[in-house]
């Protein structure tokens, strides 16, 4: 009888040659590059998965070995700390590697600070970006974007949070809410009203967490992403300086929007990366785990269900290779992203409810990655654009 392993991760490396499409844009440099962040996370994460799930936390110093790896540099100038180069397969692939850890809480701790440097780096101040920028990146501080409120998730150009100008500052009130590291942040970029309703009235701003007027509170029990905290962040007059006005006022909302692709992109290699999990974790069960005399996986059945989970595998990875090479060669394909976005969530949720079955009651017990894969697809298929939004928003930039 095959013995899941509770507590200590199941090896990750399966020797059948299970995917065999290989990358046609690869490079020596993009190789090495994969290759050092899969020994890290073999190394320095799998092995306290776990661990830092239950705990809800992951320690900071994980924050600045991974920044000391440059990954949260990818686009960012080398004068403000940044790798001084972008690479949306290097991106892609860290995305992949981290969503096969065993936790997702932990790359949505590290990671959540991504969506917020290219708004800092392009729109900042030149004191704030300058003084920032290097702090975030190294990973020793902790940045978030504050776009979703209570009353406004999908909808962004309805969020009610307001800033009002007073002498030379505005006057922020409001609140947000699942703010991914908001409890942990030091920086938050803030899309706060300053004009009238609608998307044309929207701005953003740049908030420390250290200005009078700012508190925040924790979101806990969670269905999934234990490691990372997501907060509710209240502003009560807080007062913000001219200077943090973060690009043209009421240009907010197209930012936001412009922000949003490569969040999309890497939640769509996040997919990915637990959808090669489900597959991995499913053949080694299968292999081991015998059933009316011989092993499940010579039992059609389960042969078919693997099929099914590794062609989708190798759809979602075909994809977004194209969309990488896309963006590469210097367009963003805003409709195939929105589009590959809920495709691959879907596929997620086929191959995490296939290998769930084929693990049977081992699966529903915590501690193997298929039950924190199973409970973290849906924070995917929401966040960063729903399904829903994704379908509607990829029909309209068809022009339809
Ligand atoms: C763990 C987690 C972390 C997050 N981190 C962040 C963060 O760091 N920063 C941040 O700003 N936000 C964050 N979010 C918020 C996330 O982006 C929103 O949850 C998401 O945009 C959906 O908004 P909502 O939850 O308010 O749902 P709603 O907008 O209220 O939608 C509810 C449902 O209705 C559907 N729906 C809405 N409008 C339509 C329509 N017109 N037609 C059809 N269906 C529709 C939606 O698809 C959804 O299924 C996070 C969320 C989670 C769960």
């Amino acid at each position: 009888m095959a013995n899941l392993s509770l507590v200590t991760p199941m090896a990750h490396d399966v020797k059948s040659g299970i995917y065999g499409l290989s990358n046609p844009f690869d490079t020596p440099e993009r190789k090495a590059f994969r290759e050092t962040i899969e020994a890290f996370v073999d190394t320095e994460i799998r092995p306290h998965a776990y661990a830092w799930d239950e705990a809800g936390h992951v320690p900071w110093e994980l924050h600045e070995k991974v920044g000391a790896l440059g990954v949260f540099g990818f686009g960012i100038d080398e004068k403000y700390g940044g790798l001084g180069f972008d690479d949306p397969f290097m991106r892609t692939d860290f995305a992949v590697a981290m969503a096969m850890c065993g936790a997702g809480g932990i790359p949505a701790a590290l990671g959540g600070r991504g969506i917020s440097l290219d708004p800092l780096q392009k729109l900042a101040h030149d004191d704030i970006r300058s003084r920032v920028l290097p702090e975030i990146i190294s990973g020793r501080k902790g940045s978030s974007l504050g776009i979703t409120e209570p009353g406004a998730g999908s909808d962004v150009a309805n969020l009610t949070s307001s800033a009002r100008k007073d002498g030379d500052d505005w006057i922020l009130n409001g609140s947000k809410t699942f703010i991914t590291g908001g409890m942990e942040s030091d920086y938050f970029v803030i899309g706060a009203r300053t004009g009238g309703p609608g998307l044309a009235g929207v701005s953003l701003f740049f908030v420390e967490a250290d200005m009078p007027g700012f508190t925040r509170t924790p979101l806990s029990k969670k269905m999934g992403w234990w490691a990372s905290n997501q907060a509710t962040l209240y502003f009560d007059n807080m007062r913000v300086p001219a200077k943090n006005l973060m690009g043209q006022e009421n240009y907010g909302f197209i930012q936001i929007m412009q922000n949003f692709n490569y969040e999309r992109l890497a939640l769509v290699a996040c997919a990915l990366g637990m959808m090669k999990v489900c597959l991995e974790d499913s053949i080694e069960w299968a292999q081991e785990r015998e059933t009316f005399g011989k092993p499940l996986i010579r039992h059609q059945v389960i042969r078919h269900k693997i099929a099914d989970m590794s062609a989708k595998v190798d759809a979602v990875q075909s994809l977004l290779w194209m969309l990488c090479a896309q963006i590469d060669a210097g367009t963003m394909p805003v409709a195939e992203i929105c589009k590959a976005k809920f495709f691959a969530t879907k596929s997620l949720e086929f191959c995490a409810s296939e290998a769930m079955q084929i693990l049977g009651g081992a699966g529903y017990l915590r501690g193997n990655r298929i039950e924190n894969v199973y409970r973290e697809v849906k924070v995917i298929a929401i966040g960063g654009g729903s399904e829903e939004i994704m379908r509607d928003l990829s029909v309209r930039q068809m022009g339809l």
